[in-house]
């Protein structure tokens, strides 16, 4: 599953800085060294709920479209 979809602000143009609030439901595989510093490898994404998506340059929360690839 792809957990990372484009966006645009229809109010300013912006395609780039959003602010997204999501709840995922991940499966990860932990990997960690002797000295227990953690790497988390092989992340992925079973399910996620977009909460809100914000643009980051008007600040619009209704103008967001995503975009199809
Ligand atoms: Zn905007």
């Amino acid at each position: 599953m792809n957990s990372n979809s484009r966006y645009r602000c229809n109010a300013c143009g912006n395609l780039t800085r959003f602010d997204v609030i999501k709840m995922q439901r991940t499966s990860e595989f932990h990997h960690f060294t002797t000295d227990g510093k953690l790497t988390i490898e092989e992340k992925e994404v079973l399910e996620q709920q977009i909460e809100s998506i914000h643009c980051r340059w008007c600040e619009s929360g209704s103008d967001i479209v995503k975009l199809e690839n």
